[in-house]
């Protein structure tokens, strides 16, 4: 029988991890370097486990197993791998005349025993990613994966503890009650991903403990189609971004298409042929496209489909099966803004059309609404381009392509307001992990008598135009003439 998991084993987990920490085990480079060699070997050794996990827990096709988790996590690990002496090294600071002589740097150290929790739609990638950020900053790490991706949470917790160091990085598996326990513990960092809903109680069991996190949410995405476009491969990015990543459930997902009402006829007929190319007359049988987690979210998902003047506004699609937990792609014109389809992130197969008059009208649209993680524009239109990037706020936004941000890890991955708060990838994972410590040098060279009291109307002077670093003041001051 399975061992519950309870509050005591919560506490020893942690107060074990503490003492690894504080004893110096995951500090030094070395440690860091083969952690992250163990994570390569997991991606090298066990790569068609990973596909079958995610197969069982999703039916995900494995063109998009083996490129959308596990050779993004091995660009990740290597990525780390390469730069992480960098990372490590102090950056120098400039000092100014009110502390001169002096010499300053910033060091990056580890925050200590953090915690992060997962989501269940990319289960590896979103739970490897950041502890591979965790384990480079130099931090001991609990993960806690998604309860809804049972195959690949436990895949996870084997894999973690037959190759990494135990005594330092812990796979914690369980849903609600165990993650409660996790979160009454006190962490250095939370690294959050999933829902806002989830996020408000993450943040607020992190306030007790004045714990910092990390929220990476989601929300709706927006696509902007102008009719300055290349329609057909802005249609078929549009597809490969929606249904080709996981039928929808991802988080930087084509959530809604916003269009002219002129050009809308193209956009949905350009979509039919190009979906019907992608996954024949019955895309119901496609071995291309993952299924629905599971029926909870099957059943989310025909509430939105069946609301009242939103079932009537299918024009393709809307085929379901239960039991297969399959929705066929599903596109639907003009529904109303304030329906649940558009009030609430669909995170599945579905994408509705709103047609409005002009580029204004769409614009107003998006800005209108909670500030999502990704907004999409397709154009040729410079000026366009550039009133987007200027005005619309999201936490990243792609011009002509959907999703493919993700996977430039010079770019910081993160929500801004509701779709979440910090960010990671590549040198960002390691700065989430890291403390900037202020640390500046000074000898007893040049000890001013000036700061000390007793005070003077001098000693003020000059001590204001040094704080200001006004030279010409400092030598007024100096020379009696101020
Ligand atoms: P979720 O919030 O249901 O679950 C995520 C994690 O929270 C799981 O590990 C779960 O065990 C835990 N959890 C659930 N209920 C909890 C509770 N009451 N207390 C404490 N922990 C709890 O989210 P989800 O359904 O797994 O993921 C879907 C959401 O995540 C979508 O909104 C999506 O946009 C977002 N998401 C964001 C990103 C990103 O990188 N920003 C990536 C993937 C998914």
């Amino acid at each position: 029988m399975v061992k519950l998991f309870q509050a005591a084993d919560a506490t020893d987990l942690v107060t074990e991890l503490r003492r690894s920490f504080d004893a110096g085990v995951t500090r030094g480079y070395e440690w860091r370097v083969a952690q992250l060699k163990k994570l390569l070997l997991i991606c090298d050794n066990h790569e068609s486990e990973i596909v079958s996990a995610l197969h069982d827990d999703l039916g995900k096709p494995e063109l998009e197993s083996s490129v959308y988790e596990v050779a993004l996590l091995r660009n990740s690990i290597n990525l780390a791998l390469k730069q992480l002496k960098d990372w490590m090294a102090p950056d120098k600071a400039k000092t100014s005349l009110t502390t001169f002589p002096a010499s300053a740097e910033i060091v990056s150290e580890p925050l200590g025993v953090v915690l992060v929790i997962s989501a269940w739609n990319y289960p590896f990638l979103l739970s490897i990613d950041p502890v591979i950020g965790a384990i480079s900053a130099g931090n001991a790490v609990v993960l806690k994966p998604s309860e809804l991706a049972p195959a690949s949470s436990s895949l996870l917790a084997k894999l973690l503890e037959q190759y990494l160091d135990s005594s330092a990085v812990r796979v914690v598996e369980g849903a609600v009650p165990e993650t409660t326990l996790l979160l009454e513990q006190k962490w250095d960092k939370i690294f959050y991903t999933g829902s806002s809903r989830i996020g408000r109680i993450i943040m607020m069991a992190a306030a007790k403990h004045l714990t910092p996190v990390v929220l990476e949410l989601g929300g709706k995405s927006p696509v902007v189609i102008d009719s300055d476009t290349n329609l057909k491969i802005t249609v078929k990015r549009i597809i490969a971004g929606k249904w080709g990543c996981n039928n929808g459930q991802a988080c930087i997902s084509p959530d809604y298409i916003l269009t002219t009402k002129e050009f809308s006829p193209k956009v949905v007929d350009a979509m039919k042929q190009e979906l019907e190319a992608f996954y024949g007359k019955n895309p119901m049988e496609s071995k291309d496209m993952s299924r629905i987690v599971n029926s909870n979210h099957f059943d989310r998902l025909s509430k939105m489909l069946e609301e009242n003047e939103v079932s009537d506004k299918i024009v393709y699609g809307g085929q379901k099966n239960r039991d297969k937990l399959k929705i066929a792609p599903t596109i639907l014109v003009d529904v109303p803004l304030d329906s649940q389809i558009m009030s609430e992130e669909i995170f599945g197969p579905l994408l509705p059309i709103i047609t409005l008059n002009n580029m204004e009208e769409i614009f107003d649209v998006i800005r209108s609404r909670p500030k999502p993680l990704a907004a999409y524009l397709f154009t040729q239109n410079q000026k366009l381009k550039e009133r987007f990037a200027m005005t619309v706020s999201a936490g990243g936004i792609v011009f002509n392509d959907i999703a493919v941000h993700l996977a430039v890890p010079t770019l910081p991955f993160g929500g801004v307001g509701e779709s979440g708060m910090g960010s990671y990838h590549g040198k960002f994972s390691f700065d989430a992990f890291s403390h900037k410590k202020a640390v500046l040098y000074k000898s007893f060279i040049g000890d001013a008598a000036i700061r000390y009291p007793p005070y003077s109307t001098g000693k003020l002077r000059l001590l204001k135009a040094l704080v200001n670093s006004n030279i010409v003041e400092i030598f007024r001051v100096l020379l009696g003439l101020s």
